[in-house]
């Protein structure tokens, strides 16, 4: 898988260069301002329409539609193989779709690719950092695959090591940088063609709480200043603050779609009830007739009544240790994707 994702970026670079012509004359205005398209218009930049992939035997995307408008920052969630990276790779026109539509920018992916590539900035799941270049140079090289003019190059440089908070590292080997840097280095290296459309893939996966917050904060400013990011993570909590919309999907298809918000209330309407999966416990629940769920050592009652419950179980079950609190996005994630471990 990751000698596959590593020829896919050099293919990526090889098209980049081939697309110089068309980018030759893209606007160089206000470094990192011009990616920012403050029209929040409900243009969709991103249209998917009973999209499939095939890997020969195996359907890794099934079947989805989706659509991603200007502005938005549009989240695909689901377990271990259900598919993200996949789609993530047919927005970024390196893996052709089987059947079905995708457009960027109201571009076929599949025909328009060059142009496509010219205007979005990707960040991969790995760090696939120059080890033999220094920060600053990891992004002016990258500078030269869009031929954007060396001056110019520069000067967004700069801008992009401060706003990542770098700009003291610019001379550091990439061996010597914490996982954290690495990541705020992959963004400033994505940015550096301003892009109509930025796509992370796993931007956090791995980083301490102040790294992936420094991350969210950054994230959070593109965003404010109207720029279009589509992001997969495995991190809810971090899915529940960044999101406007997104995506649940397991095994290739999409089962849910909305603000996390909305998503939570639409399957859930009131707090849910843990407590300990002990046999005494489970015995006064049945007693009482009170339906509940078991996940390892916790029951979870997720009643319509829960407040009774919990006072029922305080009043009925002696000695029980009760939390009870409002539901969050990883309940619904686990109720729609089940708690088996995939693959
Ligand atoms: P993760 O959260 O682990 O990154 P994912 O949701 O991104 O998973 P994908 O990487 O898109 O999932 O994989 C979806 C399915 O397609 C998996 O079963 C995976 O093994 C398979 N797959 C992905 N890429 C290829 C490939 N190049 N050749 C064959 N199968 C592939």
């Amino acid at each position: 898988m990751s000698e596959k994702q590593s020829l896919a970026d050099v293919r990526f670079h090889l098209s980049v260069r081939d697309c110089f012509s068309d980018i030759g004359n893209h606007n160089l205005d206000n470094t990192i301002g011009s990616m920012h398209n403050r029209n929040m218009e409900r243009d969709p930049v991103i249209e998917a329409k009973n999209l499939f992939k095939n890997y020969r035997d195996l359907t890794a995307v099934s079947g989805v539609s989706f659509e991603v408008y200007q502005g938005e920052l549009f989240g695909f969630l689901g377990p271990n193989g259900a598919g993200k990276t996949t789609i993530m790779r047919m927005i970024q026109c390196v893996s052709p779709r089987s059947s079905g539509d995708l457009s960027v920018f109201s571009r076929d992916t599949d025909r328009d690719g060059r142009i496509i590539r010219s205007r979005i900035g990707v960040v991969p799941q790995e760090a696939n950092l120059d080890p033999d270049l220094s920060v600053e140079d990891n992004i002016l090289v990258y500078a030269r695959f869009f031929r954007i003019p060396p001056m110019e190059a520069i000067t967004r440089t700069e801008e992009l090591l401060s706003f990542f908070e770098l700009t003291r590292k610019r001379k550091t080997p990439i061996a010597s940088l914490s996982g954290g840097m690495k990541r705020r280095l992959l963004l400033a290296r994505a940015l550096i063609n301003r892009p109509s459309l930025l796509i992370l893939d796993e931007p956090t996966i791995g980083l301490d709480p102040q790294a992936r917050h420094h991350i969210w904060e950054r994230l959070m400013q593109l965003k404010q200043e109207g720029n279009t990011i589509v992001l997969t993570t495995h991190y809810l909590d971090e899915a529940q603050r960044l999101c406007d919309r997104l995506v649940i999907m397991d095994q290739g298809q999409i089962l849910a779609e909305g603000s996390p918000d909305d998503l939570v209330k639409r399957y859930f309407q009131t707090d849910i009830i843990e407590t300990d999966n002990d046999p005494l416990i489970r015995d006064c629940l049945i007693k009482n007739r009170i339906s509940f769920e078991t996940a390892g050592d916790l029951i979870q009652i997720k009643d319509a009544l829960t407040p009774l419950v919990a006072d029922h179980l305080l009043m009925q079950c002696s000695g029980v240790r009760i939390i009870r609190r409002p539901p969050t996005l990883e309940d619904v994630f686990l109720l729609l994707t089940g708690r088996r471990i995939r693959e």
